[in-house]
């Protein structure tokens, strides 16, 4: 009866990965240790893919993004204290950008850390998770994993999405009970974002505004890619004929390309236009919190804004017209109300936005055509935008300083969800956590653009993207340095600049270090040849684009933001 008495038992380690597949995940980022390895080679035999990174902020960045890619919550998993605060970065991103994901950190003895006697790796782990993420929870008794996992998930992609901490302390996972009642334990969560539906006396005031306006404007934000309402965003905008702009990571969800794209008219329609509807886009830094001179005088537009989050509403200015609801759900009833009566917006608007598209596109395009040696960041992005324009699908991935502003402006994007970039915090070091979780989550061609700063920040993962033959192809924007390459020391003494790396630097030779391709361009014709074939072979690929040192602007687009000194010496 010792024998046959296993199968009837399961344990902590069983139950959360049973509890995790039941919930449809699927892929598990992360890096192994104390006390969560076991966990993770279990959760391989158990069908779950689990990718382990190098470092547990890029894990946790990729889990991220897989959760703004998927609509379900991404996973994370590291272990305790530094992997767990690692980790935390990440998840705070998370949060901060409203993409679901939930880091599972194992922790130490409770009643140890509890005393603060010094246990291996002791942190009062949920105390710190909380104040940076949406919720955080942590199970002490195996029959709990089933419903704390449904609380980390529902916690996490209900109301506005973002990041859940699950603590789970070493002695969980080798607990054992009966397995007839573990099953019993485990929830599928029913529902697990459901539908917000907007009031309709809110529908209205929106469409009153909206029909009353002579210069309508729609701001598309990455909640409105998040929302998976495509289709229905397509058709609102195609039948109301309304000008729209796109913020970065909601570049594409309608194509850059389309007949009523503002994006080529940007500052003038956010100063000219008199109605502004936000979807999805918050009034924050990267809006001018909707005052100043990139807006027009003040009390000459009025706002209308989507969002699933009610406190969104008056967080910079006063909005008109608040739609509280999910973007599905509300681009759907305002769809409704212009099918009954609408006219679209007058030909001197639209007009006027269309030729100062045309005036601008056609200012850029020689621009784009240099094919200087060493290149400058129009020429290189040149030969980018026509690698994206012939792989509408691919991933790209983009981070950097002049890297990401001037590529965020030049590559057209042709689908939803396919630009992942810095996001709200602008932060650097989302690159190669990003990149893996995009070629894993969409099975297609990743291309991440990158400055040689920002790359560094993730750069060692290119050993994960070998390890798992990701089709993943970096292209590193090499200019020796931080905005530029060519700052000096002003004291003349032997240390660099705090501002510039080892000049000539050859980032494709880490490639090549782990069996990836390396390739080192000088000219936008050999970047084009070399990422071309990069996309189509689908090798891991790190090609090393040589960018004069003194192209780039301080902090690329802002600059503005850096403080004066009044006493600077250097
Ligand atoms: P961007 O940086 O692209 O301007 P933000 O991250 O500032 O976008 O804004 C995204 C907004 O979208 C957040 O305020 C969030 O609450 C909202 N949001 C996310 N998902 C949904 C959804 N399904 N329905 C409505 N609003 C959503
Ligand atoms: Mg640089």
């Amino acid at each position: 009866s010792e024998v046959d008495a296993s199968p009837t038992l399961t344990d902590g380690f069983q139950l959360v990965i049973d509890a995790l597949k039941l919930n449809g995940i699927k892929n598990l980022y992360s890096v192994p240790g104390i006390p969560i390895s076991d966990l993770l080679r279990m959760a391989q035999a158990e069908g779950l893919r689990v990718i382990s990174f190098r470092h547990e902020q890029n894990a946790g960045n990729a889990a991220a993004i897989a959760g703004f890619l998927t609509k379900a919550p991404g996973v994370c998993l590291t272990v305790s204290a530094p992997g767990f605060l690692n980790g935390l970065t990440a998840l705070a991103n998370a949060t901060t950008n409203c993409f679901p994901m939930i880091l599972i950190s194992g922790s130490s003895e409770r009643e140890i850390v509890d005393l603060q006697q010094g246990d291996y790796e002791e942190m009062d782990q949920l105390a710190i998770a909380k104040p940076l993420c949406k919720a955080a929870f942590r199970i002490l008794h195996a029959q709990d994993i089933g419903i704390g996992v449904a609380r980390a998930i529902r916690a996490a992609v209900s109301g506005r999405p973002g990041g859940v901490y699950l603590d789970l302390p070493a002695k969980l996972f080798a607990q054992v009970i009966d397995a007839a009642e573990g099953a019993r334990s485990l929830v599928k969560v029913i529902d697990p974002a459901p539908a917000q539906i907007p009031a309709p006396d809110a529908v209205t005031r929106a469409l009153d505004l909206l029909k009353g306006a002579k210069r309508p404007l729609v701001i598309f934000g990455k909640g409105a890619a998040y929302a998976q309402a495509d289709e229905e965003i397509r058709g609102f905008v195609e039948k109301s004929g309304i000008p729209f702009l796109q913020m970065s990571m909601a570049k594409g969800l309608l194509p850059d390309t389309h007949p009523l794209s503002a994006g080529a008219a940007r500052s003038m329609v956010l100063k000219d236009a008199d109605v502004v509807m936000l979807v999805g886009a918050r009034l924050n830094w990267l809006l001018s919190h909707g005052k100043g001179k990139t807006w027009g005088k003040p009390g000459s537009q009025k706002f209308i804004q989507i969002d699933i989050e009610p406190k969104e509403m008056d967080s910079n200015i006063e909005i008109a017209a608040p739609l509280v609801g999910d973007i599905g759900s509300c681009i759907a009833a305002l769809r409704n109300g212009i099918d009954s009566g609408w006219t679209v917006p007058s030909a001197e608007w639209t007009g006027a936005v269309n030729a100062r598209k045309e005036a601008n596109i056609a200012k850029m395009a020689p621009k784009l055509m240099k094919n200087s040696s060493p290149m400058d960041f129009h020429g290189a992005l040149g030969a980018l935008r026509r690698i994206v324009k012939e792989r509408p699908d691919a991933m790209l991935v983009n981070e950097g300083a002049n890297t990401l502003d001037l590529a965020r402006g030049i590559i057209d994007m042709y689908e939803p969800r396919k630009r992942l970039d810095v996001g709200t915090w602008g932060v650097m070091g989302i690159g190669m956590g990003y990149a893996v979780a995009a070629a894993v989550e969409s099975g297609k061609p990743v291309l991440a653009v990158e400055g040689d700063s920002a790359f560094g920040f993730s750069g060692m993962e290119v050993e994960t993207i070998c390890r798992y033959n990701l089709p993943v192809c970096i292209v590193i924007f090499n200019n020796n340095g931080i905005y530029r390459g060519t700052d000096v020391n002003p004291t003349g003494g032997e240390d660099p600049s705090p501002m510039v790396f080892v000049p000539g630097s050859r980032y494709d030779k880490m490639m090549e270090a782990f069996g990836g391709v390396g390739a080192n361009v000088t000219t936008p014709d050999e970047l084009y040849s070399a990422v071309s074939e990069a996309m189509n072979s689908g090798r891991p690929t790190l090609i090393n684009a040589v960018i004069d040192p003194a192209a780039g602007t301080e902090s690329g687009n802002i600059g503005s933001l850096n403080p004066q000194s009044a006493v600077r010496k250097g």
